[in-house]
């Protein structure tokens, strides 16, 4: 089974002989589809609104196209704050962040962002952090559904246990909060929970939606309070392996409508709906290019490539499947099964474990699909591996960098050493 590139990739070869691989590239066209499918799926809610989940591709020229196409941004750090801010993201922001500290409480209310708090007890580092008389009118709540409600079977499967998450306050937690915020002047409410991540499943949303919004006519009764927002947090899925479905976005937000409906036809409650996606939004849209460095035949065969977990960590990290193409090489069969090897010191430094490709050469492109999202940006610098740069494709073929690649003297900036050690000449 394949996957296909997009029809930009017809370039890939004449952007290796000016770029120097390994590099990033994403494909604005596919990203811009994608956003304006999920604005469609959830029309139907006029104050619906996509806070991309920043960690997932933290580049000012990708956060502009989404900023473009009329997303906000889901921070959890003062750096993901200044980035979305500065990409035109202002006003749009939430700020989710767990064990977090006082500056950064004030770096997202400088930033004019609303607050997401994992914790009963953030409300008063919230409060502290603030100062007198300066607590946020606009503060959500994040829930930890545990296994409560979601019994059945069907909806089990769907959400998993939560209980293991460190995110998210329990029920009588959430109850006691929105008392606590609204003694405190709060003005807008919001309802936050994320139990899921990377769910191909088009029930996920439906069956997170009517959790939450019973939840919401509960908090409306027990507490007196109305929840003005219900964020759904990130969690649907991309189809990573060839034979997997991609999700029928417009099917989840007709799901998620049902929900709503049913929760909410007769009465005066009518929130809007926020989704914090990331990896939905870009995961498929962005692309590791490199170059294969050589060959190897012990007890199993390797395919070295000029890449690195350094620049994509996922199949490290979590065994993560993803796909590759070899240029050139789309129709011509498999030769057999190889591993797709880094350079790192580091046996877990593996694109692909037995995975089928047709024979390489020294010098083929490799493209390493679906890495739009937690990619680079989860990357690092073992062995001191500058991390590789990032382009924009646009739907003519041309490329725009969006971030340089990383030089030894970019490594070496932070340390404390006597005289010049900015890396040798050139570099
Ligand atoms: C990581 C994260 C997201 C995005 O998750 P995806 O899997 O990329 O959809 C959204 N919200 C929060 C709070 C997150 O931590």
């Amino acid at each position: 089974m394949t996957k296909q590139l997009p029809t930009v990739f017809e370039h890939v070869s004449d952007w290796a002989k000016e770029t120097p691989t390994p590099f990033y590239v994403y494909d604005e066209e596919g990203i811009r589809a994608t956003v304006r499918a999920l604005f469609a799926a959830f029309s139907w809610n006029p104050g619906y609104g996509e806070r991309y989940a920043v960690k997932a591709c933290p580049t000012p020229g990708i956060l502009r196209v989404l900023a473009e196409e009329g997303c906000g941004a889901d921070c959890a750090s003062a750096s993901e704050l200044y980035l979305a801010a500065h990409s035109g993201m202002a006003g749009r922001m939430i700020f989710t962040s767990n064990e977090t500290t006082d500056e950064e409480y004030r770096a997202a209310i400088a930033a004019g962002a609303a607050i997401n708090l994992d914790d009963f007890t953030q409300i008063a580092h919230l409060k502290r952090a603030a100062g007198p008389g300066a607590f946020p009118k606009e503060v959500c709540l994040r829930y930890n559904p545990g296994a409560s409600s979601l019994l059945d079977a069907n909806t089990q499967a769907i959400m998993g246990d939560a209980r293991g998450a460190k995110f998210g306050m329990t029920k009588s937690q959430l109850l006691a909060g929105y008392r606590t915020l609204a003694l405190l002047g709060v003005e807008r409410f919001g309802l936050h929970a994320m139990p899921g991540s990377n769910s191909l499943n088009e029930g996920y949303y439906p069956a997170l939606a009517a959790e939450l919004f019973a939840l919401v006519k509960e908090i409306k009764a027990e507490t007196g309070v109305t929840i003005h927002f219900v964020d759904f947090g990130g969690g649907v899925g991309i189809p990573y392996r060839p034979e997997d479905r991609p999700v029928d976005i417009a099917a989840v937000g007709e799901g998620v409508r049902r929900a709503y409906e049913e929760a909410f036809a007769g009465t005066d409650l009518a929130p809007a709906i926020l989704t914090e996606l990331g990896r939905f939004v870009t995961g498929p849209h962005g692309y590791l290019v490199t170059k294969v460095i050589g060959e190897k035949h012990t007890y199993k065969d390797y395919v070295g490539v000029d890449a690195t977990a350094c620049d994509l960590m996922r199949p490290a990290m979590y065994g993560a499947y993803h796909h590759i193409t070899v240029i050139g090489k789309e129709a011509v069969p498999a030769a057999g099964k190889v591993d797709v090897v880094g350079s790192l010191c580091e046996n877990n430094d593996k694109f692909a474990v037995d995975r089928e490709l047709p024979a390489v050469e020294e010098g083929d492109l490799l493209v390493i699909h679906d890495a739009g999202a937690h990619g680079r940006s989860m990357g690092y610098n073992y062995n001191g591996k500058p991390r590789c740069g990032e382009y924009l494709a646009h739907a003519d073929g041309t490329l725009t960098q969006i971030r340089r690649r990383e030089t030894l003297a970019d490594l070496f900036a932070t340390l404390d050493v006597d005289g010049e050690f900015s890396g040798p000449k050139g570099e």
